[in-house]
């Protein structure tokens, strides 16, 4: 069971959460809890070293940034134990969490259950710290933003679990936001790869290596919410449901647009400029190669907003200063909008319908990505929600 922050954000909260956790092990269920940090804790964290110093080294972020769930742990397995239940917390690396050594991004290597299983054998119900673990120096690493969801998904896979839940404070996975889109609908189940989609295009509500992971091990998820008492959407392999044409609309405003203009037409310049970025781990997301004029060539991507300003200063050193007269400009005012559906596969007119329906609200497209079961545009920044809202009337009319 895994309970993000706003579902541990206050005394009541945690108490609630130590409830659902004792009626589990009461009906006889060996219970391991991932919990996140409270409320905002991480933000709060995140400001604090920014007073200190903005490039504060990764590892001392790592180090401050993972007190957020130490705090989490230890609350809940107090107020586990008031409730009469045994409860032992533990962190990351006495959880058994051995991840790389890339601060603030680390990945899970592996989880070594020897500890939860002993603790479970002594019938302890075991809270466990998400978001972090140690590398092989011992170093205390984070997973980054939404790390904790692949915690509970990591532990899962390593416990051989039958169940996974994470909880959270909407009733599942819905066709949007459910607090953008009022109309927003809950789906009963959603296939692995349309929820990993959906979690790389910014839906929030799953981070997307959780999703990764489960497919791999083959963990069925389900989200559901720590407040209400309701079934929640599953997250799993094959569904028996009807093929949605479209399963959701997401969207993502953490990315910036970086255009480079003016390179010679010569083969062998994108090679040049992408390995740039991937030299320093700078993912890119969607590239749009086009004409210049007088045997050039102009290429636009979009990296996390975070890279933003480093792959720019990257480029002004090793590219720019390399080929005369080439340009680089930044764009933060911009946005990705995304319909994801595997029904899209074996239909045709979907995107047709898409840009109709932008038109139709005047909305302008500066850059279409596409794969088989999403589409994806860019558009500017303020018209993001709107953009959400008009798709998801096209795609999920009232009934
Ligand atoms: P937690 O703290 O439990 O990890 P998050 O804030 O990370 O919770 O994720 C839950 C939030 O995800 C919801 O409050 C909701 O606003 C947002 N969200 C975005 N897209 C979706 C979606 N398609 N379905 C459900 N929630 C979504
Ligand atoms: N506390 C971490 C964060 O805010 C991890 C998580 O919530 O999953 O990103
Ligand atoms: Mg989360």
């Amino acid at each position: 069971m895994k309970f993000g922050g706003s579902s541990v954000a206050d005394a009541d909260r945690v108490r609630n959460v130590a409830r659902i956790v004792t009626e589990s092990y009461k009906k006889g269920n060996d219970v391991v809890v991932v919990v996140s940090a409270q409320g905002d804790t991480t933000d709060d964290l995140i400001a604090k070293y920014k007073e200190i110093d903005v490039n504060a080294s990764e590892r001392e972020r790592d180090m401050l940034l993972a007190a957020g769930e130490q705090i989490s742990i230890s609350l809940l397995a107090m107020a586990i134990q008031s409730m009469g239940c045994p409860a032992v917390s533990l962190l990351g690396w006495q959880a058994g969490f051995r991840t790389t050594s890339s601060h603030t991004t680390a990945r899970i290597k592996k989880v070594d259950p020897t500890r939860i299983r002993n603790e479970i054998s002594k019938k302890n119900i075991v809270v466990v710290a998400g978001f972090q673990g140690v590398d092989k120096h011992d170093d205390v690493t984070t997973l980054g933003r939404g790390g904790s969801d692949t915690s509970a998904v990591a532990i899962a896979a390593a416990m051989h679990a039958d169940l996974c839940q994470i909880y959270t404070d909407v009733e599942g996975v819905y066709t949007a936001d459910p607090r953008k889109v009022p109309g927003a609908r809950k789906l009963p189940e959603i296939s692995y790869d349309e929820m990993l989609e959906l979690a790389s295009l910014g839906a929030q509500v799953l981070n997307n290596r959780s999703v990764e992971l489960a497919k791999k091990y083959g963990i069925e998820l389900e989200v559901l919410s720590s407040l209400t008492n309701k079934p929640g959407t599953i997250v799993k392999e094959h569904t028996k449901m009807e093929k949605l044409l479209i399963s959701g609309v997401a969207k993502d405003d953490d990315i910036v647009r970086i255009s480079v203009t003016n390179i010679p037409d010569e083969p062998g310049l994108a090679f040049k400029l992408f390995s740039i970025l991937s030299a320093k781990n700078i993912n890119v997301d969607i590239i749009l190669q086009s004409i210049g004029r007088d045997k050039t060539k102009d290429i636009s991507f979009t990296v996390n907003k975070d890279n933003g300003q480093a792959a720019v200063d990257l480029l002004t050193e090793k590219f720019l200063s390399r080929y005369e007269g080439v340009n680089i400009s930044m764009n933060d005012n911009v946005a990705k909008v995304s319909i994801v559906g595997s029904g899209m596969e074996s239909h045709a007119g979907v995107a047709t319908d898409m840009f109709e329906a932008l038109f139709d609200a005047n909305i302008n497209i500066h850059m279409i990505s596409t794969s088989e079961i999403k589409i994806s545009v860019l558009i500017r920044k303020e018209y993001a929600d709107k953009a959400v809202r008009i798709l998801h009337d096209k795609f999920f009319p009232e009934v």
